[in-house]
């Protein structure tokens, strides 16, 4: 996976590359699924959601240049995948799912994988974790309609933020970067995720 999938196709940072191999993406994939965990694609992992293909999970973290110094926010808890990897490269991850069955999932994992590094809270990601903001980086796997404000908000001044922003059906992987309070916007790629949803994401029923 991770020579194939994503050395191949850019992703190179040594400690992007090295967090990768230390997690076991098997352990985030429902049991039905687990033989094709590495595989090129995303998988179901209930309620009708993803664990994202492991190329734009890479892409995605390695967008965000993480230090160790870093608090990570992520909204969009999912498996907890993306969670472990942010926690190998981040200081502190504060991890969003409005489904409280996976959010609970993702914790329970977290715990036999020893990650301390990880808080996950059962809600509306769109209006962010003001409690422990300002963020240095965010990220958001599910997709938007545009970047919600209060995530904006707690991002940190010269902070990063990946978010999938677009339609329902396709959408712009999006680099946010925050200078002197101003947003600068830069696209990346196509993308398809899930929607994000909520009060600044979409309606449950658009
Ligand atoms: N990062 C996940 C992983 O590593 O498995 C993949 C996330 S999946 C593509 C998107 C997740 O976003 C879903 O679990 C979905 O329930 C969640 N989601 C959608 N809207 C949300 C919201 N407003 N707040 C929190 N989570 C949300």
């Amino acid at each position: 996976m991770v020579t194939q999938q994503i050395m191949r196709r850019g992703v190179v940072t040594p400690r992007v590359i090295e967090a990768f191999k230390k997690v076991p993406r098997h352990l985030f994939v429902p049991e039905q699924f687990q033989s094709h965990s590495y595989n090129d694609h995303p998988l179901p992992i209930g309620e009708g959601q993803t664990i994202s293909q492991p190329y734009i999970v890479a892409l995605m973290t390695d967008l965000l240049n993480l230090s160790g110094e870093d608090k990570v926010l992520e909204i969009g808890t999912g498996s907890g995948y993306q969670a472990a990897i942010l926690a190998e490269l981040g200081k502190e991850v504060y991890t969003i799912e409005r489904h409280k069955l996976l959010a609970e999932r993702a914790e329970k994992i977290f715990k036999e994988l020893n990650y301390q590094n990880v808080k996950v809270l059962v809600g509306d990601g769109t209006k962010g974790w003001k409690e422990f903001s300002p963020y240095q980086k965010i990220i958001v796997t599910a997709s938007a309609p545009d970047v919600p404000q209060p995530l904006f908000i707690q991002l940190d001044e010269m902070g990063k933020l990946v978010i999938p922003i677009g339609g329902r059906w396709s959408q712009d992987l999006t680099l946010i970067e925050k200078r002197k309070g101003k947003m600068i916007r830069k696209s990346v790629c196509g993308c398809v995720f899930v929607p994000l949803i909520g009060e600044y994401g979409y309606r449950d029923t658009d």
